[in-house]
């Protein structure tokens, strides 16, 4: 149904949730936008993903009994970026990002909430907050989409309860730290999804869409109900650059090509490079592997490479959103681990059977530390996740539930020696993985000890709130220690992943994209992970990606519009 050689005022490349927000927006301001999408399914990594927005200082502290200032918030993000994101930047997240999502909640379909006890990552900084800047997206019901929903990508495996059901930040939050109430939240669930009957004869897939699912799911609705329209299988090729300015791109589907004109701007969003080996092998710490990626396999760096060929600037290249991950076999994208390492009666060793950071720290530090690691010892990459019987007995880790739900004898045989290693003492753990006996069985004699006075005195886990998140509150004096004491053991090994990478082309405070000179391009913007993040080389809190996509997509669409 679309119109070969069109115009419009705004093109958007890429269908996550940044495009989508930039979409709606533009569409409020009057101007006339096309969404392009290369695949048959729209939403990118933002429909598989959590779905939760950072949003610093937003409207729902205040009420919920919590507290926030624009000035904490800054103060907050410039100590995270260390001086290497420009500070105008800062100021634009800081002062949109609430804008973005009171708009939202006003203007679509997308309704957030404000998670109270989701602390910052970074909680010995200035200006960090114990809660509520992370925001979790309200279930969304995928009746509203009509047809329109078969083509949302689906969420991620690790997303759903027993592969099927759906639930929100606050529900995983309740299962996994096993806190008051789990049974009742699990029944519940279950009986929701059981009951939708018509559809369950249908379909598998859980209709109340939570988390990045129903983040791209009420943003789709609320796209359909403006009818901006959304070109699917249509690959972004180049931008046209006329008189120094981006005046069109070029596109191609069903083998052919298309050009499309754009009367005011082009804004990029078509994700990052992290399914480019080239590009990972030219730019990431190495070694390095796609395949790693937690993603779904459709970001490969076009809108960041057709930047570089109109003379763009980049910045953080080297950088990504890391999160250890595992292979699961016969999955297209492997398991993040987010929550798993705060978990009590596990640690993280090297090959050499040592720990080499607090295993509850923020993900993306957490793989920065396998990489310095494995500088020092050539063995950190993979690591290995360790725990014992009472671990696995009681929480889920990557794709395995809690061996109370699902016992070892009922799990894919083809995990064994893959997703997780198993023996009946350490030393025979160690001797299976390959990793130093001695070396590991002095770590966990370190660990309990640990376990018992309830302070880590090599790496500090547990010491803070944002550590203490994913842990498990029966567990005292330190709900992220308890001792490794009880065989079998387990052994799972991480990879060094991510959800994305964050370099990309660099841009000013309104999304523009910059020149090697530091000039904007006129007609061309960025945002999400094709452009360089603002969050530098850290991870502020939860929704530190996705709330920085849709605040520029937000920014982009109001400065384009000459509403800034
Ligand atoms: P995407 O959402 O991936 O969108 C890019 C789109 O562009 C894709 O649909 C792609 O097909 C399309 N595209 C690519 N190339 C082309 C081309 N040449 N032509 C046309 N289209 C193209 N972040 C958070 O902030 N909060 C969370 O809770 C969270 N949870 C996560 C959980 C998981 C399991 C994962 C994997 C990620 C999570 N993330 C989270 C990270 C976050 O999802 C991503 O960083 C974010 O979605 C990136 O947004 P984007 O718009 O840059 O890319």
């Amino acid at each position: 149904n679309a119109k070969q050689d069109a115009t419009f005022d705004v093109v958007v490349i890429g269908s996550g949730a940044g495009a989508m927000t930039a979409a709606i927006r533009a569409a409020d301001q009057g101007l006339s936008v096309v969404v392009i999408e290369q695949s048959d399914q729209y939403g990118g990594t933002s429909a598989v993903s959590g779905g939760a927005v950072w949003i610093p200082n937003n409207h729902q502290i205040a009420a919920l009994g919590g507290s926030d200032s624009a000035d904490e918030a800054l103060a907050y993000l410039k100590a995270a970026t260390r001086g290497e994101v420009a500070e105008e930047r800062l100021r634009a997240y800081v002062d949109g990002a609430p804008r973005m999502v009171r708009y939202l909640e006003e203007k679509t379909r997308l309704r957030y909430r404000a998670v109270p006890a989701y602390a910052d990552y970074y909680q010995d900084l200035a200006g960090a907050k114990p809660g509520f800047r992370s925001m979790d997206p309200m279930p969304f019901h995928a009746a509203e989409l009509g047809p329109e929903f078969l083509r949302l990508r689906e969420q991620s495996p690790g997303m759903l309860v027993f592969g099927r059901m759906t639930m929100t930040t606050f529900e995983a939050h309740t299962l996994m730290s096993r806190m008051h109430g789990w049974k009742k939240v699990a029944l519940g669930m279950g009986l929701r999804y059981w009951l939708d009957l018509p559809w369950r004869l249908r379909s598998r897939r859980d209709r109340r869409l939570a988390m990045g699912n129903a983040l791209v799911g009420a943003l789709r609705r609320s796209m359909m109900d403006r009818n901006i329209p959304l070109w699917l299988d249509t690959a972004f090729e180049s931008l046209h650059m006329d008189g120094g300015r981006i005046t069109g791109v070029a596109l191609r589907r069903d083998g052919r090509p298309l050009r499309v004109d754009a009367a005011r701007a082009v804004i990029l969003a078509a994700g990052g490079f992290e399914r480019n080996q080239e590009m990972r092998e030219r730019y990431l710490p190495t070694p390095t592997s796609s395949r790693w990626s937690a993603t779904p396999p459709v970001n490969s760096g076009a809108g960041i490479r057709a930047g570089m060929a109109v003379g763009a600037a980049v910045a953080l290249m080297d950088q990504a959103w890391w999160t250890p991950t595992v292979a699961v076999p016969g999955e297209e994208k492997q398991r993040g681990l987010f929550f798993e390492r705060h978990l009590p009666h596990s640690i993280v060793v090297n090959g050499r059977g040592q720990r080499f950071a607090n295993e509850a720290g923020p993900y993306l530090d957490f793989v920065d530390a396998m990489y310095a690691d494995h500088a020092k010892t050539g063995a950190t990459l993979p690591a290995w996740l360790i725990f014992d019987a009472e671990f696995r007995r009681k929480y889920p880790c990557g794709p395995m539930l809690p061996g109370s739900v699902r016992p070892d004898g009922k799990l894919p045989p083809e995990w064994l020696g893959t997703v997780y290693h198993r023996a009946d003492t350490l030393a025979g753990l160690a001797r299976q993985i390959g990793v130093d006996a001695e070396g590991l069985a002095r770590s966990v004699e370190l660990n309990n000890s640990y376990a018992a006075t309830g302070e880590d005195l090599q790496f500090g886990k547990g010491g803070n709130a944002y550590d203490r998140f994913y842990g498990d509150p029966s567990v005292r004096p330190n709900c992220c220690i308890g001792p490794i004491s009880r065989g079998p053991f387990y052994a799972v090994p991480l990879d060094a992943g991510e959800i994305g990478t964050k370099g990309g082309l660099l841009t000013n405070e309104h999304a523009m994209v910059l020149d090697l000179a530091g000039a904007p391009i006129p007609g061309l913007y960025a945002i999400g992970n094709t452009s360089a993040s603002i969050t530098g080389r850290s991870y502020p809190g939860a929704g530190a990606t996705l709330g920085p996509a849709m605040t520029f997509g937000f920014i982009a669409a109001n400065h384009i519009s000459g509403d800034s």
